[in-house]
């Protein structure tokens, strides 16, 4: 073989000046290394920050009694599943996760996935396809968003949590053979809640799907932690609700809840069920040991929705656009990607870690901060981020964002 011939081309050269143009929009992403556990710190590029970036909202994910029942597990489970679980990857572990999330949901049946990726984007597509139609909320996670696209049904786009708008597309005449509403109960940027409530409702009427994907909810929102249907009191009228292993339950994977004949059609359907490798057991005895810690420690969650209150409550009387947040996700909204990467950065030179969220993560124009309030914050921890962040305003002459 000789050397590269000339008339070869660069198929890649463009990715140069890509990555170029991402920089000067700000909008280029840059990863970190992060070299200790979750928690109330974190040391990420050799610091250690106080940790507002992390979704282990009730500060599950280092907690003794998962890593022990992770360790236990090793020597019966070993480590890899080594199949998907329809061939031989899906062990008693698997069993014994989808029957306990199945009772905390109040459900008959539960379906585990490699990731809450997988499960939105398997379950959507197992749903509907062409010939149906799916309605998706404007603010919808990547992954909800990509799971309407892969199913080929028709995509329409409702303004954010405008149920109104809603019920007027679902009453147009239509041939449709089946139809899908779906959204995030919390939404993972804004942290305001969906109108489940008048969801339920509407799609009640018009005889159309509820799926709904409690990613940030689950054993936060809720009595009993179930998460936002809880907290609205309509559980038993919402179909098809999908949520994560890996935020609040501190472990790793996605999980659907709902009919015994809705689990067996997703076993049947949902391609990254059926095509990815099923969870290490050791994430399954994780999960349930963060399921018996969210049944008996109900104060987490209260104490992080009320840390969360009070630090928006702080927040706003700085005069710091926090939307319309009532969650533990608080976005102080600066509208340009460059502000705030320059906050995002100005916070770390300070000790505090809070990512810069940009496009396409949000919409153009809606550049925040994403503040995420854990059970390990202390009080004075929200106080001193807020009157770190007057500094940062005063230093950069930010004034009014
Ligand atoms: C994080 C997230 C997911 C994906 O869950 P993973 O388990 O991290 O893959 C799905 N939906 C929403 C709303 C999320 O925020």
């Amino acid at each position: 073989m000789e050397g590269r011939p000339q008339w070869k081309v660069d198929v890649l050269g463009w990715l140069t000046e890509s990555l170029e143009e991402l920089d000067r929009q700000s909008l280029r992403r840059t990863r970190r290394c992060r070299t200790s556990s979750q928690g109330r710190t974190i040391w990420l590029d050799g610091r250690e920050l106080l940790n507002f970036g992390s979704n282990d909202y009730l500060g599950l994910a280092s907690d003794p009694r998962l890593i022990t029942a992770v360790r236990n597990s090793l020597e019966k489970e070993g480590w890899g599943s080594g199949a998907s679980a329809l061939v031989c990857g899906r062990s008693s572990a698997h069993a014994a996760l989808e029957e306990a999330l199945a009772k905390f949901e109040g459900c008959e049946a539960a379906l585990l996935f490699p990731t809450g990726f997988a499960a939105n984007v398997g379950t959507i597509a197992a749903l509907v396809g062409p010939g149906d139609a799916v309605y998706c909320d404007r603010k919808n996670h990547a992954s909800i968003i990509d799971g309407c696209k892969l199913s080929r049904a028709d995509l329409r786009v409702f303004p954010h949590a405008d149920v109104d708008t809603l019920d007027q597309l679902l009453a147009k005449p239509h041939r449709h053979r089946r139809r899908l509403v779906v959204t995030d109960t919390l939404f993972s940027m804004d942290g305001d809640l969906a109108p489940i409530a008048q969801l339920v409702e509407v799609c009640e009427r018009h005889g159309v799907i509820l799926m709904v994907d409690e990613a940030h909810a689950t054993g936060v929102f809720g009595k009993r932690g179930r998460g936002v249907v809880e907290f609205y009191g309509v559980e038993d009228r919402v179909p098809v609700r999908v949520g994560t292993l890996s935020k609040a339950m501190g472990s790793v994977g996605g999980f659907v809840v709902g009919s015994t004949h809705l689990v067996e059609w997703l076993v049947q359907k949902a391609r990254p069920y059926m095509f990815s490798t099923a969870l290490p057991g050791a994430a399954c005895y994780a999960a349930m040991a963060a399921l018996e810690i969210i049944e008996r420690e109900p104060h987490r969650r209260e104490v992080v929705l009320e840390r969360a209150e009070f630090l928006r409550e702080v927040l706003r009387r700085e005069a710091w656009d926090v939307g319309r947040s009532t969650s533990q996700i608080i976005p102080v909204i600066v509208h340009q990607p460059e502000t705030a990467l320059l906050l995002s950065r100005f916070l770390e030179s300070r000790g505090f870690f809070v990512p810069a969220i940009r496009p396409p993560a949000v919409p153009d124009n809606e550049a925040c901060l994403r503040i995420s309030v854990t059970f390990h914050h202390q009080t004075s921890d929200l106080q001193r981020l807020v009157e770190t962040l007057g500094e940062a305003r005063r230093r950069l002459g930010l004034g009014d964002t």
